[in-house]
């Protein structure tokens, strides 16, 4: 979510402290805030705030900021004051709930009372409060981000305090168990500074300030705020914040990986292990890329290679039964993934080719304990046009099936599903055009942004492709063979797209960005039209390119799914369990390509125009009837 003038804010405990600081510093980005807290100091500081929001806005008809007197620990306050805010504001974009105190009594002198009170305005009113502006959000039917203000004694125990160290715990398992709200839209994070400056903190020994380094300025409180609410990827996330490591996110996903398990809906499936004995042989063929050429079955040859025993430690052997084909296959083959001069790159000759794959576990190396043979499996690294492939363990995406559909969802689901939340931002009620749209990616890029609530134009050619979107909900096809594109956005889109998902390149590219509307988003995806022109990809020169985004406050964004690796994991599992619960279709193209000899002709259907979805290999044929018929 980016912050920007008109979303509307609620801060608990936003009279003194971390909270004031975050109400101004929302402010100065010209967001409208409520305070709510039990001091009076409120009123000051709603004040200070609406001067400053003030300032990004003309004539309003309502405060800019407000105080709400309130106690927290009090339901019926609550309610009254985020009703208030949402018939002021006419909805809820961020709410963080802050208000704290430390126990003021010595645990084993407290009566009782004082520790209850610590938890219930630490604990329960965060509870509270997360409870209420979840039923605001979902009234305004708009996206929303909820921070809940921790502790890094949340994390691990604070000796002088107990209760506000459990208290504090308490709400960060209780925000990170809240990450399925995303699904709505809603994210909800939990912000664990160490000790900043504040009058809660005052009362600490300094002793043990100095032992943890020092307070910790204000900034890196608000920086990590501001990464919580901006960064669509957090739902669910902690973020520890400490001056001795800066902002860190815990645990650490090493730690994770030590409890996670995988969603039921995959574990449920993927119970089922390939049945067959799987001989595996001396030796295997694949494609590797022998000269530099964009052209790539000039570029490439099928080669033998032995198979080698032992495996290393951490690596697995995976039989490939279905590699898929991509546009950048050419890319590939032409040296382009790879940095440095020519001389550089073709010292690395031959490498092998092929970005993706699913198949079955056959083998796995002494110290792999997490995957074992005849697991099927996905991977996304260089080398996949083989009949088996050796990777290393942390490159397995485990899969419900060895599909063909799966690997549709590799490569191309992925690059649209990263790509148009974390490029493009995408909301809902917008204007969303997408190029080469019955391809690999763009059959995933429409119906992720139908999913998304947005009206969807897609430009295709052909009417085997144009039947395709439409059974995939597109709004308005545009058949290029049969229409005239730039006339019909023209014509029915006269204040131009908010979001263009475009992989053409050339001539598409300039009527695009011609067609965007005000603080419209380009994504330059991919140049498909570029890549095998007579000498090889030609860089294009776009005349005018500045001038034009500038004068619109538009944004051209690149993507490129490599330097997005964190995300494959969540995003794929998302993108199967839209599958499985009927609400994406995938469309892999009719036409079979057998064998790992019938690669470059497949590369060569997906660069003739004629492919409808995506293109796949199927590099052993009988296992793939095999598995079909499972
Ligand atoms: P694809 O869309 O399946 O490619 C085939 C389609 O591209 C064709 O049906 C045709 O669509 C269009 N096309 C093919 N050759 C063309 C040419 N010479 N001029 C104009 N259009 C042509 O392929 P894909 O693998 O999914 O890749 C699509 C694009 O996304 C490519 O640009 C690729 O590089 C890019 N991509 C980027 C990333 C990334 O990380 N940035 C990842 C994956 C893919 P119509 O004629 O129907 O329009």
């Amino acid at each position: 979510m980016e912050l920007r003038p008109g979303l509307s804010a609620l801060v608990t405990g936003g009279a003194s402290g971390i909270g004031k600081a975050l109400v101004l510093a929302l402010a100065s980005k010209g967001i409208f805030i409520t305070i709510i807290d039990l001091s009076d100091k409120g009123n000051q500081v709603a004040s200070l705030a609406g001067n400053e929001i003030s300032k990004l806005h003309s004539e309003l008809g309502f405060p800019p900021a407000m105080f709400i007197k309130t106690d927290v620990t009090n339901t019926n306050e609550l309610s009254a004051a985020f009703k208030k805010h949402f018939e002021t504001y006419g909805g809820l974009d961020i709410c963080i709930n802050n208000a704290g105190i430390g126990n003021p009594v010595p645990f084993d002198k407290d009566d009782s009372k004082s520790w209850r009170l610590t938890v219930s305005i630490n604990l329960i009113a965060v509870i509270d409060c997360t409870r209420l502006a979840i039923q605001t959000m979902q009234l305004a039917k708009k996206p929303g981000v909820i921070i809940n203000v921790g502790s890094a004694s949340g994390l691990y125990p604070m000796y002088a305090d107990p209760i506000y160290s459990a208290s504090k715990g308490g709400v960060v398992m209780f925000t990170r168990s809240l990450t399925l709200y995303k699904r709505q839209r809603i994210r909800i994070n939990v912000l664990c500074p160490e000790f900043v400056q504040t009058d809660l903190a005052a009362k600490l020994d300094p002793k043990i300030i100095d032992l943890m380094g020092g307070f910790l300025p204000m900034e890196m409180v608000v920086k990590g705020a501001f990464e919580l609410i901006s960064d669509e990827t957090k739902a669910g996330s902690c973020l520890w914040i400490s001056k001795r490591r800066g902002l860190e996110y815990w645990p650490t996903p090493a730690e994770e990986a030590k409890y996670r398990v995988r969603p039921l809906t995959q574990r449920r499936k993927s119970s089922l292990m390939f049945p067959f004995s799987i001989q595996i042989p001396p030796s295997f063929e694949k494609i590797v890329v022998n000269t530099l050429n964009h052209n790539f079955r000039s570029a490439t040859s099928v080669v033998r290679a032995p198979l080698r025993f032992p495996l290393k430690p951490d690596h697995v052997l995976l039989k490939v039964i279905y590699a898929g084909v991509n546009a950048s296959d050419v890319n590939f083959s032409s040296g382009r993934y790879f940095s440095g001069d020519k001389n550089e790159i073709e010292s690395r000759l031959p490498f092998d080719a092929g970005f993706e794959g699913v198949g079955i576990i056959v083998a796995v190396g002494d110290s792999v304990t997490n995957l074992k043979p005849g697991t099927p499996a996905a991977i996304m690294t260089f080398g996949s046009y083989a009949e088996f492939t050796m990777v290393s363990s942390k490159h397995i995406l485990p899969v419900d099936r060895p599909d063909p559909e799966v690997v549709a969802m590799l490569t191309s689901g992925l690059t649209a599903s990263i790509a148009l939340e974390k490029a493009a931002q995408m909301e809902s009620e917008k204007v969303v055009l997408v190029t080469a749209a019955a391809g690999g990616t763009g059959q995933f890029a429409v119906q992720l942004a139908k999913l998304a609530g947005n009206k969807v134009v897609a430009t295709c050619g052909g009417k085997e492709k144009a039947k395709l979107l439409k059974d995939l909900g597109v709004d308005r096809v545009i058949d290029y063979k049969e229409e005239n594109i730039k006339t019909v956005l023209k014509a029915e889109f006269p204040k131009g797209v908010d979001i263009v998902y475009e992989s053409v390149g050339g001539e598409m590219f300039n009527l695009c960005l011609n067609a965007l509307a005000n603080y419209g988003r380009l994504l330059v995806i991919g140049m498909i039209s570029q890549y095998q022109g007579e000498h090889g990809w030609k860089p294009r020169n776009y005349t005018g390119l500045c001038e034009k985004i500038l004068s619109k406050s538009q944004t051209v964004t690149g993507f490129f799914l490599v330097q997005y690796a964190h995300l494959w994991h969540q995003h794929l599992d998302k993108l199967v369990h839209l599958h499985s619960s009927g609400k994406l279709k995938v469309a892999v193209d009719p036409k079979p390509f057998l064998g790992i000899n019938s690669v470059a002709d497949a590369v060569d259907y997906l660069h003739s125009g004629k492919s409808v979805g995506k293109v796949v290999v199927c590099i052993d044929p009988s296992f793939g009837q095999q598995l079909a018929k499972l």
